[in-house]
């Protein structure tokens, strides 16, 4: 891979934290995801990491609460899950901050670009939660948006249930084929759900390259690191 891993944001999906139940949170498998995101640090790569909610909420998924109440609970999650990060990061010596875009000043920093700039010269993972504190965004638009702020030089978007972009379901079709490299303009001409259409503009618009790989084994996010071959790339161009 030609990529430069000197500062990465990881996204990982609530759900990645639940060990396969898909809601709540599973020590075991945040302990491996944790130690893997160590072996990346211990490359000395600088590392942001956005995490989702959707292992306690989804706006969109509650037909009866308002829209932009129920998103604001999946922020919250958010915020649980990024604290949950925090504390087992910290347990495996790597000092951690969290920013969130919606202010809860006794429990994490409020998101300031500087500062998390600082926090990670100074050897800090910084984990942004609260997505943008916006409704109707998502956690992967915040991921392109946090990237795009932060110089990242790419986005490793860790998913669960697959191991990169197929042209089309491999888990209902046999002959589906998985995708090397693969451009934004694709993702969004061809309808493939690998991001909403949202976060894959912003990465497109911002010329951010993103790789797409099986976090069911976390170690793969440090294969990911260390260039090899694993998942698929996304280009701008
Ligand atoms: N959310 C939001 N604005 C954001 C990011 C997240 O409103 O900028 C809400 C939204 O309701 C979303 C939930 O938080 O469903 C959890 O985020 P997401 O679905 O992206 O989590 P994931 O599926 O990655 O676990």
């Amino acid at each position: 891979m030609d990529l430069d891993f000197k500062r990465v944001v990881i996204k990982l999906s609530g759900e990645a934290l639940s060990g396969g139940v898909g809601h709540g949170l599973h020590d075991e498998t945040i302990e491996k995801i944790c130690k893997s995101v160590k072996d990346v640090y211990d490359l000395g790569i600088q590392i942001c990491i956005v995490v989702g909610g959707g292992n306690f909420w989804r706006g969109r998924s509650s037909e009866n609460i308002e829209r932009s109440t129920s998103d604001h609970m999946g922020m919250l999650a958010t915020i649980i899950n990024s604290l949950r990060l925090q504390a087992t990061l910290e347990n495996l010596g790597i000092p951690t901050r969290v920013q969130t875009a919606i202010n809860v000043h006794e429990v994490a920093e409020p998101f300031i670009k500087r500062k998390a700039e600082r926090h990670l010269e100074k050897g800090r993972i910084v984990i942004f939660g609260a997505g943008t504190g916006m409704p109707y965004f998502s956690t992967d638009t915040t991921a392109a948006l946090r990237a795009a702020e932060m110089n990242a030089d790419v986005i490793l978007l860790g998913k669960t249930g697959t191991d990169g972009v197929y042209d089309c379901d491999p888990n209902k079709f046999d002959n589906a084929k998985k995708f090397d490299e693969l451009t934004y303009i694709e993702i969004l001409n061809r309808g493939l759900g690998i991001m909403d259409a949202t976060a894959t503009s912003l990465c497109m618009d911002n010329n951010i390259p993103l790789v797409v790989f099986g976090i069911d084994d976390p170690e793969n996010l440090v294969r990911v690191a260390k260039g090899e071959k694993v998942g698929t790339i996304v280009r701008g161009k």
